[in-house]
Order: structure tokens, then sequence, then C-alpha cells
């Protein structure tokens, strides 16, 4: 935080945003300070060009933070995040908009993300649901349920499938994982994510 406050102060007047996906915005910089601003972020780890893609992932504190939650919400995000940890792959996929919730109050949106993970209390244990094809644009739709609740170290490998699916199925690259969710249907997923031993 101090650095990007110090970056801001260089390059931005001092102004940062931050934005509803977790990212922060240097609001007004000069053009022709990007590529030393860039090469600054870069020295701070802070380069990876992501926004609009998988990894991108709006998560709420969860568990770890907040004592409403049912279930921790940040490192399924980061399991999720080093599964997809090649940038390739991930521009392959697509835009694609992930979010997680630990608890029904939806503070990470969820529900209205392409692929959403809810945490949910099974008798004292941590689990997750996943819902899919939800939107939070001008086509506004709330997700799907897919089933019953994964394990939290199961949640990488449903991912993964849930993923793979998509681009089994894909029509070609310019369908995104919402389109192709939203002419398939959640039977095809739910076949082939629960045909596994989860
Ligand atoms: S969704 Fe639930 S667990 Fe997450 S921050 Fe909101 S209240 Fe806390």
């Amino acid at each position: 935080m101090d650095a990007v406050a110090d970056l801001a102060d260089h390059y931005s007047f001092g102004e940062l945003r931050t934005t509803h996906e977790q990212n922060i915005v240097l609001a007004d910089v000069r053009q022709s300070d990007l590529p030393a601003l860039w090469q600054e972020l870069k020295d701070h780890g802070f380069d990876t060009a992501n926004i609009g893609y998988l990894t991108n992932i709006i998560s709420c504190p969860g568990g770890d933070y907040c004592s409403l939650a049912n279930a921790k919400s940040l490192p399924i995000a980061e399991a999720i995040q080093r599964r997809f940890d090649d940038l390739d792959t991930v521009y392959n996929i697509g835009k694609l908009d992930l979010n997680i919730s630990g608890c029904m109050n939806a503070c990470g949106h969820h529900h209205v993300a392409h692929i959403g993970i809810l945490g949910v209390d099974k008798k004292g244990q941590e689990f997750y649901q996943v819902t899919l094809g939800g939107s939070s644009n001008h086509d506004a739709t709330i997700g799907d349920i897919l089933g019953p609740s994964f394990a939290a170290e199961d949640m990488a490998d449903v991912i993964e499938e849930i993923i793979n699916i998509y681009l089994d199925n894909r029509q070609s690259a310019e369908e995104t994982f919402l389109q192709a969710y939203r002419r398939l249907g959640i039977d095809t997923f739910k076949e082939r994510v629960y045909a596994k031993a989860y």
C-alpha cells in the first residue's frame, strides 16, 4: 500500500481509486510516463495483466477476517490463482468473472459472477457451492446453482473441470464462457463435474 501510495504521489497527483473489482486506478497518469510507471509496477510484482480474466477474482475477506463467514474465501481464491498461473492459458480462456463470498451476505457478489463460489456450513464444516451463468452487466442475471457443494481442497479441481468443459464445447475462441454457458445450459456442466468423485 505504501508503494502504491508513492506511485500515486509521483504519477497521479496523489490520487488513486479502488474499484468494486478490487483493483486500484491511478486516474491521471501522463501518457509519456506510462512506460516508467509500468516498470515500477513490475518491480513491485503488480504488473499482472489479468483484468477481466479468470484470475482477477473478487473475493470477500471470508473466514480469515469476517466473523459472519461460513467459510474461508481467500485460500480458495489463492488456490485458483495458483492453478491458473500461466497468462497464456488465462488469455485463451478469455473474459470471465469469478467471484467468491464466504456467506450468503454476498459481499463478493458471487451470485452475479459467471462462476460464483459461496461458502456454506455443513455440520460445522466449510463447503463451497458453485453457481454458473451470473452477470452483473446490462443483462444482469443471478447464477444457477450447479448442485451439491464441494470441499475446499477440491475447489481448484472443480473450477478447472468447469473451464475444461467450456473449452471443449465452445464454438470458437470468440464465444465467451457466459455465451457458451447460456447456449449449453447447466446440465452439460453438472453431468461432467459430478461424474468425478469430489
Ligand atoms: S460475504 Fe459474508 S463472509 Fe464475506 S465479508 Fe460478507 S459477511 Fe463476511
